[in-house]
């Protein structure tokens, strides 16, 4: 197994611009409910019922159901140690951008600077009627929150029938596109349009770590079967022994 995170180390530490795209298995292990997997969120709740927006504007005490304890518990969620390596290689001027498709904001509460949040995040909450933000934890109580205008409030997040923030995508595409080592960490990437992102970066030569339980992404130059928060300290570690 040390080899693999030495190989992987090796690449990682001769990159010029190395990236990360990261999924739900990486908040799955500091305690963040999963919505597709197995006994996920969207197994117990039509998620085109609890999470479009469609019902949001009809009626949004259905996502609010779901998901408020979540967000007014938001400061209880804490990143784990696949988070921080993360931040440190950022830090330390090799991560150069993590994409996320996670909404939970663990990365920036993990000290990642240049994050781009995909499907927006549930940090921030926003009243539909005059734009006001909230910040979460900090929101107003009831089922359905209201703004002091009177207007409903929603989270920051992409519902389903909304579109992907384009400018934060778009930045994403061009990361991909420009990286020369993609880590993939805690994400099957089979959800389009984040599907693309490493398949881009293989098309324009980069190299693909792929750090997940299960292999899914099938062009990976390098797959480790772990954990993030294991395998991201180990590399972490094999780079600080390259360093010296
Ligand atoms: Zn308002």
């Amino acid at each position: 197994m040390n080899q693999v995170f030495n190989e992987a180390a090796k690449i990682i530490g001769s990159s010029k611009k190395c990236i990360a795209l990261t999924g739900a298995g990486i908040s799955a292990e500091s305690g963040i409910p999963t919505f597709r997997s197995k006994g996920g969120l969207w197994n117990s709740y039509d998620p085109t019922v609890y999470a479009s927006i469609d019902t949001f504007m009809k009626d949004p005490s259905k996502y609010w159901s779901i998901r408020g304890d979540f967000i007014r518990k938001y400061n209880d969620y804490s990143p784990n140690q696949g988070h921080l390596a993360l931040a440190s290689l950022e830090n330390a001027g090799i991560v150069k951008c993590i994409i996320t498709q996670n909404i939970d904001g663990l990365h920036r509460k993990a000290g990642s600077k240049k994050v781009l949040e995909i499907h927006g995040s549930l940090r921030e909450i926003f009243c539909i009627s005059c734009g006001k933000e909230y910040i979460a934890p900090d929101i107003p109580p009831g089922d359905v929150p209201h703004c002091t205008c009177g207007g409903v409030l929603k989270p920051n997040t992409v519902l389903f029938g909304e579109d992907l923030p384009p400018a934060v995508l778009s930045e994403a595409e061009e990361y991909a596109a420009s990286c020369d080592v993609m880590i993939l960490a805690g994400t099957s990437a089979t959800v389009y349009p984040a599907a693309y992102l490493p398949v881009t970066a293989k098309r324009n030569g980069a190299k693909v770590i792929e750090i997940n339980l299960e292999y899914s992404f099938t062009d990976s130059d390098i797959f480790i079967e772990e954990k993030s928060g294991t395998a991201l300290p180990m590399i972490e570690e094999q780079l600080k022994k390259i360093e010296v």
